[in-house]
């Protein structure tokens, strides 16, 4: 299905994907049984060069591109899509962020926490504010030489066993007077007033913990702020530049659990015989696989297209909401597809399908919702940045 790799793409997608059919596939069922974090997978992506493969190299990172992380993401989703997620946050997102937007210090020591195996957590969503990012309450209080932050985060992947967070809170001066919504760096358990409150009891995707985080009064020194509320595009743009690059990673991860079910009925289609005849003699399986697979290879293109566009910056914000968009989608026709070809067996926690149904689910949602990712799609058509406040575009 794949095309326009380099030789070299082509030799990392074949070696992930043995890695995935391998030691990556094996671990799957038990990751999600445990809902524990899979450390060991971490280690091996560590061995096996796939953390920080995004980061360049003079941070120690491999200075790879997007799309080389998107093809390692991919193959591993195809198998486990907890590991696949890592691959994400280890590559892009708010770690993208950093290397972006950060001081050298910052970058330096971001880099170093990735690549000894440090997933980084985004700290953006807050009970009260979902897509409505703007409406955050969390503050950053100026208070002489430090920022004060007070406030709740929710859904924050990693919340738990990240290290290295990213949060985002509305910054205020010394007077109180707003000044925007800025990023900061802080470290768990090293930082006081940074509290893992609640793990969030998910439908799927259950290695990886989704947490509830408060902030009281974490004081953190001025070098902790890593995207200003007046940057270099505007704190909150900042944001959304660098979250180009998460929501690509979001829909590879879709496209890999998709295209690990649809491999599974193709064959699953070849071995099951009803009617004395193998399943897939059946035109209406015909037509669901020939469908599954058109959607995959639309998918791909989209996926593959947005991570191109990223060349020497973060991908195009139009083509990585496309993307995600279709992608999120299609995959959970796919699974939901792929899962019908298995009959009752495909209902059987015994089979991986189940799982990948409900991993699948979550795509439409995080990282931005396919309505929400569907007017910024119409709006980067129209050039127009569409009012979605009842008065139209309120003052943050
Ligand atoms: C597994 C998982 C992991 C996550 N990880 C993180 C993370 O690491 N960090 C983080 O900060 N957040 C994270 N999130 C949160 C995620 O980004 C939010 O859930 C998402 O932005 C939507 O916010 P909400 O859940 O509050 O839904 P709401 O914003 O309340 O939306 C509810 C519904 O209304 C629709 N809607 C809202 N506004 C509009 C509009 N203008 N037009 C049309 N429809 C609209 C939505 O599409 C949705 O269907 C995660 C979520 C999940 C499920």
């Amino acid at each position: 299905m794949t095309t326009g790799l380099s030789p070299e793409q082509l030799k990392l997608q074949a070696r992930v994907r043995e890695l995935a059919a391998g030691p990556v596939a094996k671990r799957a069922a038990e990751i999600d049984r445990t809902e524990q974090y899979p450390w060991d997978n971490v280690e091996l992506l560590k061995k096996e060069k796939l953390l920080g493969m995004t980061i360049p190299k003079q941070y120690g990172g491999l200075g790879g591109n997007w799309l080389d992380a998107v093809l390692t993401i991919e193959a591993l989703s195809a198998a486990c899509s907890v590991t696949g997620r890592i691959a994400v946050e280890t590559n892009m997102g708010a770690i993208s962020a950093v290397m972006a937007y950060g001081s050298e210090e910052q970058k330096k020591m971001a880099a170093d926490m990735v690549l000894a195996g440090d997933k980084p957590a985004i700290c953006i969503t807050e009970p009260e504010a979902g897509s409505d990012a703007n409406g955050m309450t969390t503050r950053a209080d100026k208070k002489g030489n430090r920022y004060v932050l007070n406030g709740r985060k929710h859904w924050i992947t990693g919340g738990g066993v990240s290290r290295l967070h990213l949060i985002f809170a509305k910054v205020y001066d010394e007077k109180g007077t707003f000044e925007g919504i800025g990023g900061f760096l802080a470290i768990r358990d090293e930082t006081k007033g940074l509290k893992i409150t609640k793990r969030e009891p998910t439908m799927g995707l259950r290695g990886i913990p989704e947490a509830v985080i408060d902030f009281e009064d974490m004081d953190v020194p001025p070098s902790a702020l890593v995207i200003p509320p007046r940057g270099l595009k505007k704190g909150f743009a900042d944001l959304m530049n660098a979250y180009n690059s998460q929501r690509v990673g979001a829909a590879t991860v879709a496209l890999g659990i998709a295209e690990g079910a649809y491999q599974l009925a193709l064959d699953w289609s070849e071995k099951r015989h009803q009617f004395g005849r193998p399943i897939n003699e059946f035109q209406g399986l015909q037509w669901k696989l020939a469908y599954m697979s058109i959607k995959l290879s639309a998918a791909q293109a989209l996926v593959y297209n947005a991570a191109r566009s990223g060349e020497g910056g973060f991908p195009d914000m139009l083509l990585a909401a496309q993307a995600k968009v279709f992608t999120s989608e299609s995959a959970i026709q796919v699974v939901n597809d792929a899962l019908q070809f298995f009959g009752a067996r495909g209902y059987s926690r015994e089979l991986p399908l189940e799982r990948m149904a409900r991993d699948v689910r979550m795509f439409t949602i995080g990282g931005g919702t396919a309505e929400v990712l569907r007017n910024v799609v119409a709006g980067a058509l129209l050039k127009k940045k569409l009012p979605q406040n009842r008065d139209g575009w309120g003052k943050t």
